[in-house]
């Protein structure tokens, strides 16, 4: 019986304290008149936007309608579905060539703990691509040296630079049969930079009795390969390409080369 009488005691008080509570807030309620002009409008007829901030370079995902394209794009096309390859050695004698395990299986150049493309060639791609507003595909980006040499056994490819992350190799869709247009349009790249890489030559070399020719300035050297000279696999198309050869790296202000050291340990393996 007490503590029915508690109970009810409890809960009228606190119904009390509530009304109270209520009763002081609302003579509390300041209430003040919202004064608008005559000519306002009291409802906007579309929804204020919020405005977007313009993007930084590093956050834009679009090149010229395409994904933009950014070290991801030179990962080793190697792959263990890829069948094995009997050739002929520089000594003459037959040999087993085995494709890298490709994606999964190892990084891409570490610098400074970090994979890493050389940027320029990057940004020559994507001035490429945002011109042309085409998409530039890359065929033969980083290679690991077992890649390397599964797609092109020869002598002379042994020192690529694409084991160094220092060359790639990329046509533009569309644009196939087009690559004097694209390398006016890398040679642009520099018309506005720095004097000491605007300078380019052009020569003239010769292979298997089929001419080709290159540019050059201090920072890169470009080709346009004929697929009728070209025994590389990551390349096997039927229409030329071309091909980018870092020589000078602006940044750390030094000559790119191939070493051994570079190619074979300076990525990491899973
Ligand atoms: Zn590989």
């Amino acid at each position: 019986m007490k503590w029915i009488i508690y109970t009810l005691l409890f809960t009228s008080c606190s119904g009390l304290e509530k009304a109270q509570q209520a009763k002081i807030r609302k003579a509390n309620e300041v209430k003040d008149p919202i004064v608008r002009l005559s000519n306002e409008r009291y409802f906007a007829s579309t929804m204020p936007r919020k405005k977007e901030r313009e993007k930084y370079p590093w956050e834009e995902r679009y090149v010229g309608s395409f994904t933009k394209i950014t070290k991801e794009s030179f990962r080793c096309r190697g792959s263990s579905s890829h069948l094995e390859r009997k050739v002929l050695n520089s000594d003459g004698l037959e040999e087993i060539l085995v494709d890298c395990e490709g994606l999964g299986s190892h990084s891409l150049p570490v610098k400074e703990g970090e994979e890493f493309i050389y940027e320029t060639l990057i940004k020559l791609l994507n001035h490429v691509q945002g011109i042309n507003h085409k998409r530039v595909i890359i065929t033969s980006g980083y290679r690991c040296p077992i890649h390397n040499r599964f797609c092109n056994h020869t002598k002379a490819n042994a020192s690529s630079k694409h084991q160094i992350g220092a060359e790639v190799d990329f046509y533009v869709e569309g644009m196939e049969n087009e690559p004097e247009t694209v390398i006016s349009q890398l040679i642009s790249f520099y018309k506005e930079d720095e004097k000491s890489y605007q300078q380019f030559q052009k020569s003239i070399k010769e292979k298997n009795g089929i001419e080709y020719p290159i540019w050059s300035n201090k920072e890169i050297s470009i080709r346009i390969n004929h697929y009728k000279i070209s025994n590389d696999l990551d390349n096997a198309f039927s229409h030329p390409y071309i091909t980018i050869d870092l020589k000078f790296d602006r940044q750390g202000e030094e000559k790119v080369e191939y070493s051994w050291q570079k190619a074979n340990n300076g990525y990491m393996r899973y």
